[in-house]
């Protein structure tokens, strides 16, 4: 298996205040996790470019795209205590989701139609801040744009696919994503998430709306749940999936329930991890010739973070 990796050092420059659990350091644990397996050498390294704005604008408003620039050229400021803007941040943002969309671009580019291989099997893009809360007017916990959105949108626009499907395994329901296509039956998102947990959203009842009807699908699952719950509502999710019938899968690779995480009470270790990515892997194979992108979003405890990229990675990266 070809894997391209997407990950761009310049994401270090968004600064957060002291003690915010949403650091620099994250990159730099998956580096040196990679590099220590050894995986660092075996995936194809792939540059990262700034998304422009009017990819930005397939998910977000031209308001809020303005208020995160305007906000990093005066010197920083904050949406909510949480959510913070650095001089460097808009940059880095832009860059965030430029290494998403370039990771798509790796698994469908020379795919015409995105029917055939592209150049690699499947792409990984270790980026912060991470998105899957932003809304397409709100930034919030942690992010300020929505990388998995954009690349989802701007994979059916680019490569002119049907239908995407998002499945989001971090611990946090992914409510920016389901909110920007709630209505869209040509997206699938599914959330497995640890409830009662921020932002609050994520009941088994939110199934989408109108013509996005029974295309959102949530798994909210109670703290200290480990991968026998989770491996239950992943079958689920296949099963969906496959009825869905995706030419691209993409997660948001959040890595907060991790059992060491201190924002999630899970239970999962880095093998875990692994298994969900090469269940997911196996649907890639059999619905949409094994493209597959992941995205990373949360994962605050810096050794389980480093572990369970790697072991994701490794298993992209696994031949056959
Ligand atoms: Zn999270």
């Amino acid at each position: 298996m070809k894997t391209a990796l997407l990950f761009p050092t310049e994401c270090k420059l968004h600064e957060t205040r002291a003690g915010h659990p949403e650091r620099a350091a994250r990159l730099d644990a998956i580096e040196a996790a990679l590099r220590e397996t050894k995986l660092w050498d075996a995936v194809q390294h792939r540059t990262a470019v700034p998304a422009r704005e009017e990819e930005l604008r397939l998910c977000h408003t031209p308001e809020h795209i303005a208020r995160v620039r305007r906000m990093a050229e005066t010197g920083g400021g904050s949406f909510d205590p949480d959510t913070t803007v650095s001089p460097a941040s808009f940059e880095a943002a832009r860059l965030a989701c430029g290494a998403a969309l370039g990771a798509v671009d790796a698994v469908l580019k020379g795919a015409p139609g995105g029917v055939h291989r592209g150049e690699c099997d499947n792409a990984f893009a270790v980026v912060r801040p991470p998105g899957h809360h932003a809304t397409a007017e709100r930034a919030m916990g942690f992010c300020l744009f929505n990388n998995v959105a954009v690349a989802a949108r701007y994979a059916q626009r680019q490569y002119a696919l049907e239908r995407v499907a998002i499945l989001d395994w971090d611990v946090h329901h992914g409510n920016g994503t389901q909110d920007i296509f709630y209505e869209d039956p040509s997206m699938f998102f599914c959330s497995v998430h640890q409830s009662p947990l921020y932002p609050g959203s994520g009941a088994a009842s939110e199934t989408g709306r109108g013509a996005g009807k029974g295309t959102t699908l949530n798994f909210p699952l109670p703290a200290r749940s480990g991968i026998a719950e989770y491996a239950e509502v992943w079958g689920q999710a296949g099963r969906a999936l496959a009825a869905f019938k995706p030419q691209l899968i993409l997660v948001s690779a959040g890595f907060d329930a991790h059992a060491r995480d201190p924002l999630g009470s899970m239970n999962l270790s880095a093998s875990d991890f692994a298994q969900l990515a090469k269940t997911t892997k196996q649907w890639a194979a059999q619905l949409c010739e094994g493209h597959l992108v992941c995205v990373l979003e949360g994962g605050y405890d810096l050794t389980g973070l480093g572990q369970s990229v790697a072991a994701v990675v490794r298993e992209l990266a696994n031949g056959s």
